[in-house]
């Protein structure tokens, strides 16, 4: 589906809706646009457009539906499923809301804050701790990707385990319809049960179902009290006990439990600038542990030490270190970032990214292992993530050595065990990062087929004309 070319006339016309300087044609300014962080997609498209207003998006769906041209929306462009990239060989036109990044209103009395869709995520940040407010969603990726994106595939990131996903930290939203039809649902309500919840249909439909425009997002109270320590471990099963020792003494002032392997640190120490190894021999496993509290600072140092000594004591943890400053706090978190970087240099990487009930992470830990080895023997496993939600990020790298092409052509078959063995422990192949295009056949092919006729439905209840980020997440 799909046209392959877009007549200069329709072009002209999209052009007058939000003025020659906003709609890019060159190749020079398309080509960032046409591309995505993890090299696996090179879209084609004639024209980027940049409206500056709800109304401007609003004509420009609508010329969609009535000359049935297909719409991608871009925010960030740091997607890592492809539901950004235009199709290739297609005629897509992209829309970024770049232009429409305004933070609307910040209520710290009903702890809201109103932004439109273009609002970049660390500025979202930035507002709600002008006005003494915490905004938790917290990304690698902060410093550019936008709330329109962040919604649209119902971002996770570091703070899930205490605060939501981003499902859970959006209160209303302002959507364009493909049709041109604008729905104002900017509510500010935490409570309002009046029939069928039409903003959960467009939290993570990767833009599929509309444009995000605007959103009511949800503050919290600047926690007073903050500490971060690393440890290391010997085996996932203790780094499983020692998290539940850690939520059962820390409850919801754990805000962050992150699971990293030998090779993660190793990678990162060796490849990211700066970042050095925090403990002094070196452990299999690794977990950083994040409290946030409300009350004071000392609640949340009482807090660590009581959890690093009771994991000493268990015999659980082998080795720790408390960042001593905000600057260290920073460092340990910067080397759990990076760690998806670190691995570019090692060369060819293939990812999954998967979740399975917390129980279950070591049997699906020690099984992945075994399969993966077993099929390419000399695979380097960097499973590292949010340990606390289940989800990790199973990425595998080439053999030292091994030919870069030769490994990604297995990509499929790598997915193929990793998935199975989530799919066997009940898990879910994309935990946090979407469908987009990587995952659209396989999501297919392992939902019932009666959820997948409810997509195509509610798809075509939304978008008749089918221009709507076409091929992404469901096929019609
Ligand atoms: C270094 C790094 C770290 C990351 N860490 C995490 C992480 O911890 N957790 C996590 O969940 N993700 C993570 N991501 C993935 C990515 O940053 C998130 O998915 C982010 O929410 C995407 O936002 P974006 O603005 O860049 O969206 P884009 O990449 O521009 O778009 C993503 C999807 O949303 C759609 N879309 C974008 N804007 C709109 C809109 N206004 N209306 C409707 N649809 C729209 C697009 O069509 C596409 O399908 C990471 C990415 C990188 C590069």
């Amino acid at each position: 589906m799909g046209s392959t070319s877009i007549s200069p006339d329709v072009i002209e016309r999209f052009t007058a809706i939000v003025g020659e300087k906003y709609a890019l044609r060159s190749e020079a300014d398309l080509a960032p646009h046409l591309i995505e962080n993890r090299g696996l997609y090179h879209g084609s498209s004639p024209l980027l457009l940049k409206p500056g207003t709800v109304e401007e998006v609003s004509a420009i769906m609508k010329l969609a539906t009535e000359t049935g041209t297909a719409i991608v929306p871009q925010t960030g462009n740091t997607g890592l499923v492809g539901g950004q990239t235009p199709r290739e060989g297609k005629a897509d036109v992209i829309l970024s809301l770049e232009r429409m990044s305004k933070i609307r209103d910040v209520d710290p009395v009903a702890n809201v804050l109103v932004a439109d869709g273009g609002a970049i995520l660390a500025e979202v940040q930035k507002a709600a701790e002008a006005h003494g407010r915490l905004f938790p969603l917290s990304l690698g990726s902060e410093g550019s990707c936008r709330i329109g994106g962040n919604l649209s595939t119902n971002a996770g990131g570091t703070a899930v385990l205490a605060y939501g996903n981003m499902r859970q930290l959006c209160l209303g939203l302002e959507v364009v319809l493909p049709t041109g039809e604008i729905w104002d649902g900017l509510r500010r309500l935490k409570k309002d049960n009046t029939g069928y919840d039409l903003r959960d249909l467009f939290i993570g439909a990767e833009g599929t179902l509309g444009i995000v425009t605007g959103a009511v997002l949800k503050l919290f109270p600047q926690p007073l009290g903050h500490q971060v320590a690393f440890a290391g471990l010997s085996s996932v099963d203790d780094a499983l006990a020692f998290f539940n020792l850690a939520s059962s003494l820390c409850g919801t002032s754990l805000t962050g439990f992150e699971l990293m392997p030998r090779f993660g640190v190793e990678i990162t120490v060796r490849n990211i600038d700066g970042v050095r190894d925090p403990l002094e021999t070196p452990h299999d496993w690794y977990v950083l542990i994040d409290i946030s509290t409300s009350d004071s600072a000392e609640t949340a140092e009482r807090m660590m030490n009581a959890v690093l000594e009771q994991g000493f004591e268990a015999g659980l943890v082998q080795d720790a270190a408390i960042a001593s400053s905000v600057a260290q706090q920073k460092a340990l978190w910067h080397m759990r970032e990076s760690m998806s970087d670190a691995q570019k240099p090692e060369g060819g990487s293939i990812k999954h990214d998967v979740s399975v009930p917390v129980s279950k992470i070591p049997h699906f830990m020690n099984e992945a292992a075994e399969a993966v080895t077993a099929a390419m023997p000399g695979a380097r496993i960097c499973a590292f993530g949010h340990m606390g939600d289940g989800n990790i990020h199973y990425n595998i790298s080439q053999p030292v050595g091994a030919d870069k092409d030769a490994f990604i052509a297995r990509w499929h078959e790598m997915n193929h065990i990793v998935h199975g063995l989530v799919l066997a422990h009940g898990g879910s192949i994309s935990a946090e990062h979407g469908i987009g295009q990587l995952k659209r056949d396989e999501l297919a092919s392992i939902r019932p087929a009666i959820e997948m006729e409810l997509m195509r439905r509610i798809k075509r209840a939304f978008d008749p004309a089918g221009i709507m980020n076409p091929d992404k997440v469901v096929s019609l």
